[in-house]
């Protein structure tokens, strides 16, 4: 199945269920509601073994793709982990984001576009998602041919981090990979992207840039 048809399945599975709703400011809008797992990876060479998440990666490798964006390049986060060590983490993350200079996201206490989280995966000892981005999109908008988005919230699973024995730095990376995806970016076929299906030690490179550069332009 491609990706187009699944993400038609999508979003009418989503619909059916219930899931998408009109928010007062978009009176006509529908928003549709998506997920998208990152599977951790228990070692740097065992990229091979870790099992697929979610939608395939399309695409080259030099440009990340993407199927969504925001309506601005400037866009607004809250960081809702409650300790210091993962307002860190992303901290860090929003900080590499941020200096590929193609969006500006911008930490608001108010109502963000974005929010950044951390909790216990919902999914059994036995599963290695080690971080989840939930978005919604106008499906009546679009810019560039993307959809643009209504909300995301991302999480990394800190059970996963510690059972898989992530270090800071990985727990960022893993970070990076759900903003990406709160950014509206997709999973890259390459290993030299953070947004290849599994993260563990690549941080945010040259793909993920111009995959960034390509959707806001
Ligand atoms: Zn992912």
């Amino acid at each position: 199945m491609n990706n187009r048809l699944m993400g038609t399945l999508l979003t009418f599975v989503a619909v059916v269920a219930g899931l998408s709703f009109a928010t007062p400011s978009h009176a006509s809008a529908k928003v549709v509601t998506d997920a998208d797992a990152t599977e951790a990876v228990k070692t740097a060479t065992s990229f091979g073994t870790a099992k697929a998440d979610g939608g395939a990666a399309t695409g080259k490798a030099s440009l990340t793709p993407a199927a969504k964006r925001w309506q601005s390049k400037t866009i607004t986060y809250k960081i809702a982990s409650g300790s210091s060590y993962y307002k860190s983490v992303w901290k860090s993350a929003v900080k590499v984001w941020n200096r590929s200079g193609v969006v500006k996201l911008v930490a608001t206490t108010g109502k963000a576009n974005i929010t950044l989280s951390t909790s216990n995966s919902p999914m059994g000892n036995n599963d290695s998602t080690v971080g989840i981005t939930y978005s919604s999109y106008y499906n009546n908008k679009s810019l560039n041919g993307l959809a643009v988005m209504a909300s995301a919230k991302s999480y990394v699973f800190t059970n996963v981090a510690n059972r898989y024995h992530y270090s800071k730095g990985e727990r960022t990376n893993v970070a990076e990979h759900e903003l990406g995806h709160a950014l509206g970016l997709e999973h890259n076929v390459g290993k030299h992207s953070v947004m290849y299906y599994a993260t563990r030690d690549q941080s945010v490179s040259k793909p993920d840039v111009n995959g960034l550069v390509h959707s806001y332009r």
